[in-house]
């Protein structure tokens, strides 16, 4: 059976980029009777807010969505993320690295998908475990370990696996338990996840999660990478910007399944669009 997920992080309020992620997730999942876990990424200590979890589920139930199973918590999953965590140390694969945010951009290395790639610094050091800021994946020695791979999207088509474009990415921190990649890698495999749905922002980081998959042993899915939609200045729609929240549409009594209506059918409020599609550019 067909299994598709959304995954909000509670952060900040749903917009309607959110609102159309978990349309297409919930839909796709509809159409060919699979079913849809929702699940709220909420590890991030910093920046995740519980408070915002209720506004979340209502806001999905505005819309006329509906799943079959309570959401699932990231929080509620630490200790597989480290037993993760463990055996890619045990495998030899992650370091432990000491770098502050100014050291790396110093170094002014070329960007990657999630920033500047890291210079490599801490690689080969040998430093007691106990010093480390973050632990990184040896990405290189990770890909040539597990070979050459492959990952399909249904919408771009099948990808050779190119996960060196992140370099030696953070995969623990000292203050979280899992990186957003390997934490997502392995709810996707604990969820039970056949079509990981979500946004074509995130197409890049399927490359290095197949290459975690492979690690691990999880089992592979296909992909969905969506469309994203942005405002009339050509930038993503982002709570950080400031795009309208669904709660305040749902709170001046807009008809919500009249709004995902239209958001199925590509009719979008004045001034939002569809970003042209990136596939392939990582
Ligand atoms: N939690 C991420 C977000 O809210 C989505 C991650 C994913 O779908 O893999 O942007």
């Amino acid at each position: 059976m067909i299994v598709t997920r959304f995954a909000p992080s509670p952060n900040g309020p749903l917009h309607l980029g959110h609102a159309y992620a978990a349309i297409v997730a919930h839909d796709l999942a509809a159409a060919r009777g699979g079913r849809c876990v929702l699940r709220i990424e909420d590890i991030d200590g910093a920046r995740s807010r519980a408070e915002l979890v209720p506004e979340i589920l209502s806001d999905l139930a505005w819309l006329g969505l509906e799943y079959a199973a309570p959401p699932v918590f990231q929080s509620a999953r630490l200790e597989p993320y480290a037993a993760a965590a463990q055996k890619l140390r045990a495998m030899g694969l992650l370091y432990p690295c000491v770098c502050t945010r100014a050291q790396i951009a110093a170094a002014a290395s070329a960007p990657g998908p999630d920033g500047p790639i890291y210079p490599g610094t801490c690689r080969g050091r040998h430093l007691a475990g106990d010093a480390a800021v973050a632990w990184r994946l040896d990405t290189a020695r990770a890909a040539a370990l597990a070979g050459p791979l492959a990952w399909t999207d249904e919408l771009a088509g099948m990808q050779h696996a190119a996960p060196e474009i992140f370099g030696d990415v953070i995969l623990v921190r000292r203050d979280a338990p899992a990186s957003y990649h390997l934490a997502a890698t392995l709810d996707d495999a604990a969820d039970g996840i056949t079509l990981v749905t979500r946004g074509a922002d995130l197409f890049a980081a399927s490359h290095l999660h197949r290459l975690l998959q492979a690690l691990l042993g999880l089992p592979v899915p296909t992909w969905h990478h969506h469309a994203l939609l942005m405002d009339a200045d050509g930038t993503k729609l982002a709570k950080r910007r400031g795009a309208p929240a669904l709660a305040d549409r749902r709170a001046a009594g807009e008809d919500g399944l009249a709004l995902a209506n239209d958001l199925r059918a590509g009719r979008l409020p004045t001034g939002i669009r569809f970003a042209p599609r990136l596939h392939g550019t990582a």
